[in-house]
């Protein structure tokens, strides 16, 4: 499988170097030449495969021979090493949870298999490859764990000091081995800008072969495909579902698309944003337009100028009606996603966090819009008690933390606290 750039300024190239480069030099997305077609056989025995065995199935034509069978079905059965259950809620609801991978974020996937492929592909070099990520929280989380005791690579996670949840910086801070947690003394546009400029620094990058774990790493995104699948898996109703998904930078979302021109069946997709809607504005006026990022409870979308937009197009050829055809945008206000959360609560007992009630709310406006007797599915990217601070007023309880995170909270934190400037960080990166 070949890579082309969506610029069209640079050559195509095949999975590892994608994979290594991140973006093209062009400064396009990658996009693959040809989408592949799920055979009718697969298509057949799908509700009975095991999920690794779903995961090689559906990254095997994406990875080609850049990576051999064996390792390639290696990384994917430790990609997808827990459960995706579909959760019914109502009669015509269900709700995918991809919450119950380490970091309890759906990010885990692309985070593991990614990792898992750079790991690969850096054994083959003799000087370590390091990760350099910016994060606002969630994403430095799912990136660190992904890439925990993966050898030949480090990972330096620049972070923004009292920034961050108290969760999520014992998620970045407390892993050791191979991962170091950079306490930066500023906000996050500060760490993004310092790992922008150790990118663009010729002498620094001459001396070390330094990396991103960007959210648009053909790695990160293509394994997203996989969910759509396993939910397939435990759909029990004759006809396909409808599918909604909340959506920031829409990799989720196009991964969908990406299975359902496969071959997978779903009804409808239902793009569920937050008040950041230049996608459902496009899809109401065949004109795009980004805009300036707004704040919302559901932080993890708040793109204005979502960067996998240009991948859905590309996947249509820009026909608007054959994408319209296909999905409906819905943009949902804070006020309608606490509503939600209250009301799915007290009237089910299923507690959504404000991300997957996003997608509950539009998903329940169409289904009200364009009745169907099947209904459909929303994915529930995030665990609620990673938004305790928004959901637990609106309950009036406490949610407790789950399990699997008691441990987190008993090891020992470790940073290095570091000023704002990049002569800090390039000293810090020189001397390790
Ligand atoms: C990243 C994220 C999203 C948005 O996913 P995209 O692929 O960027 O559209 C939604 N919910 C949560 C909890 C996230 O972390």
């Amino acid at each position: 499988m070949h890579y082309h750039s969506l610029n069209h300024q640079s050559p195509a190239v095949d999975f590892r170097t994608a994979t290594i480069q991140g973006q093209a030099p062009d400064g396009g997305l990658y996009f693959p030449e040809t989408i592949p077609r799920f055979s009718a056989d697969f298509l057949l025995t799908l509700k009975t495969l095991p999920a690794a065995e779903v995961a090689y199935q559906v990254m095997a034509p994406y990875v080609g021979d850049a990576i051999p069978e064996e390792e390639l079905r290696r990384i994917c059965a430790e990609t997808v090493n827990f459960p995706f259950p579909l959760a019914p809620i109502t009669e015509q609801i269900a709700a995918l949870e991809l919450f119950h991978g380490p970091t309890l974020a759906f990010k885990d996937v692309g985070a593991r298999f990614m990792s898992r492929c750079l790991g690969y592909f850096s054994r083959q070099e003799t000087a370590p490859v390091t990760v350099l990520v910016a994060t606002s929280g969630d994403t430095g989380g799912a990136v660190a764990d992904g890439f925990l005791g993966v050898e030949g690579v480090e990972v330096v996670i620049l972070y923004p000091a009292g920034k961050v949840s108290p969760l999520q910086e014992r998620q970045l801070t407390t892993l050791g081995q191979n991962i170091t947690a950079l306490e930066i003394q500023g906000n996050f546009d500060d760490c993004q800008r310092l790992v922008k400029q150790a990118f663009a620094d010729v002498d620094l990058m001459q001396q070390q072969r330094l990396t991103s774990a960007n959210s648009i790493n053909v790695a990160r995104w293509l394994p997203q495909q996989i969910y759509y699948c396993l939910a397939w898996q435990q759909w029990q109703p004759q006809l396909p579902p409808v599918v909604a998904v909340p959506s920031g930078n829409f990799g989720n979302l196009c991964a969908g698309l990406l299975a359902h021109v496969s071959g997978l069946p779903v009804a409808h997709f239902v793009a569920a944003c937050n008040a950041n809607d230049a996608v459902p504005a496009y899809l109401l006026s065949g004109e795009y337009a980004a805009k300036p990022a707004v704040a919302t409870i559901s932080n993890a979308m708040d793109v204005g100028n979502p960067s996998n937009f240009g991948r859905i197009l590309a996947l249509f050829e820009a026909e608007h009606t054959r994408i319209t055809g296909l999905m409906t945008g819905y943009s949902i206000t804070d006020a309608e996603t606490e509503q939600t959360i209250q009301q799915v609560h007290t009237e089910t007992g299923y507690l959504l966090d404000p991300h997957g009630a996003v997608a509950y709310n539009a998903l329940q406006r169409h289904l009200a819009a364009h009745p169907t007797p099947q209904g459909g599915f929303l994915l529930e990217t995030a665990h609620p008690v990673k938004f305790r601070e928004v959901v637990e007023p609106l309950l009036g309880e406490a949610v407790p933390l789950p399990a699997a995170l008691e441990p987190l909270m008993q090891r020992p934190i470790e940073r290095v606290p570091l000023p704002a400037e990049y002569t800090a960080l390039r000293e810090f990166l020189l001397n390790r």
